[in-house]
C-alpha cells in the first residue's frame, strides 16, 4: 500500500471544523493506504515557543479526539514528532540545501505573519517550518499528503527540496510527495467568523449537549431575516452551511422551502440542526469516554507505533548519511 502522512499541531481539543476538514478524511484513508499520523508538537513550537508546557498537556486531548472519531491505532501508525529525533537530523541536513528565498516567498509564511500580530514571528524556526515539514514527509517516503488547495504551495517546496537533494547528491533516495486533495466543506464559527476555539465560536467534538444547544440557538442567521414573517435565503446563512453537513436531503429541503417562504422560523430550523449535531456527537463522545478509561500514559499507549515510526525514520537517515558520506 502507498504511504500517506499527515500531522496536526496539538492546539487543544478539536472541533467539528477539524473533523470535516481533516479527520473524516483520515479515517477513510486508513483502509486504502498505509497511514502515518503524527502529533506535530515541534511545529506548534514554531509559533508557540513561549508556552511549551501547554503543548505537552494538549497531546493527550488530541489523541483522544482522533481515536473517538475512528482513527484506529491498529490500522494507522500514530506517533509524536518530538519523540523521533531523526526528523530533526533530516531537517538540519535539508536546511543546508534550501535557499532562504524559497521560504520567504511561501504564501502561508507571509499570511500567518500578517494574521498573528500578538507574537514575534521573526524566529528562524517559523521561517524554516516548511523544511521541517519536508523532513516529516520524506523521512517516511510518504507518497501522499492530504491537503486543502491552500496548502499546495507548501508541498511544492517539499518537492523542490527533494529535487535539489537528488540533483546535488546524484541520488534518487526520496519519493516526491503528492497532494491528496481534500474537499473541505465551508463551516464558519457560530458567530460567522472563522471557527476557532479561541473565539469561543466552535462546536467541540467533546462539547456538552447543553452547550451545543446554546451555541446553535444563538448562532448567526441570514441577517436580512429580521422577523419570522420575512423570507430568508439559506444560501447566505451559516446555519444552512451546517445543515449541508449534518442534515439529510429531506430535512434540507424542509428548511430551504420553509425559510424561503417564511413558513418556518429560525428556531424551528435550528431545532432540526441541534438534533442532528447531537446525534452525530453522541457516539464520538461515548468512544472518547471509553478511551479516557483505557489511556493512562500516552507514551505507553503509543509505544509500539512510535517505535515503528522511529525505525522507519532511522532507516532513511542511515541512507542519507551514506549519500552525504558523514
Ligand atoms: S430559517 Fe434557517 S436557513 Fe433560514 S435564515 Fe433562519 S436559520 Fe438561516
Amino acid at each position: 500500500m502507498d504511504r500517506v502522512l499527515s500531522g496536526m499541531r496539538p492546539t487543544g481539543k478539536l472541533h467539528i471544523g477539524h473533523y470535516f476538514g481533516a479527520l473524516k478524511n483520515w479515517v477513510e484513508l486508513q483502509d486504502k493506504y498505509d497511514c502515518f499520523y503524527f502529533i506535530a508538537d515541534w511545529h506548534a513550537l514554531t509559533t508557540n515557543y513561549e508556552n511549551p508546557e501547554d503543548i505537552i498537556a494538549l497531546r493527550k486531548e488530541m489523541i483522544l479526539d482522533w481515536l473517538s472519531v475512528g482513527i484506529d491505532i491498529k490500522k494507522s501508525t500514530l506517533f509524536v514528532q518530538s519523540k523521533n529525533i531523526y526528523h530533526a537530523e533530516l531537517f538540519l541536513l535539508l536546511s543546508m540545501i534550501t535557499p532562504v528565498s524559497w521560504l520567504e516567498r511561501c504564501p502561508t509564511y507571509k499570511e500567518i505573519r500578517n494574521e498573528i500580530k500578538d507574537k514575534d514571528l521573526s524566529n528562524l524556526g517559523f521561517l524554516s517550518y516548511p523544511v521541517l515539514q519536508t523532513a516529516d514527509i520524506i523521512i517516511y517516503n510518504a507518497k501522499y499528503v492530504p491537503v486543502g488547495v491552500d496548502q499546495l504551495p507548501h508541498l511544492e517546496i517539499s518537492r523542490e527540496i527533494v529535487r535539489r537533494f537528488h540533483y546535488l547528491y546524484n541520488g534518487d533516495l526520496f519519493v516526491e510527495p503528492e497532494g491528496l486533495l481534500t474537499n473541505v466543506p465551508k463551516l464558519l464559527g457560530t458567530d460567522g467568523r472563522k471557527m476557532s476555539k479561541s473565539y469561543g465560536n466552535a462546536i467541540m467534538l467533546s462539547e456538552e449537549p447543553k452547550s451545543v444547544e446554546k451555541k446553535i440557538k444563538t448562532m448567526m442567521t441570514d441577517t436580512n431575516r429580521k422577523l419570522r414573517s420575512d423570507p430568508g435565503n439559506p444560501e447566505v446563512c451559516p446555519v444552512f452551511d451546517y445543515h449541508k453537513v449534518f442534515s439529510d436531503e429531506e430535512e434540507r429541503s424542509f428548511v430551504t422551502d420553509g425559510c424561503k417562504n417564511a413558513t418556518i422560523g429560525c428556531i424551528d430550523c435550528k431545532k432540526v440542526l441541534i438534533k442532528n449535531i447531537l446525534s452525530f456527537l453522541e457516539p464520538i463522545q461515548a468512544k472518547r469516554a471509553e478511551y479516557e478509561k483505557i489511556i493512562d500514559d500516552l507514551d505507553e499507549f503509543l509505544s509500539k507505533t512510535q517505535q515503528k515510526a522511529n525505525d522507519v525514520a532511522a532507516g532513511t537517515v542511515k541512507k542519507v548519511r551514506k549519500v552525504l558520506r558523514i
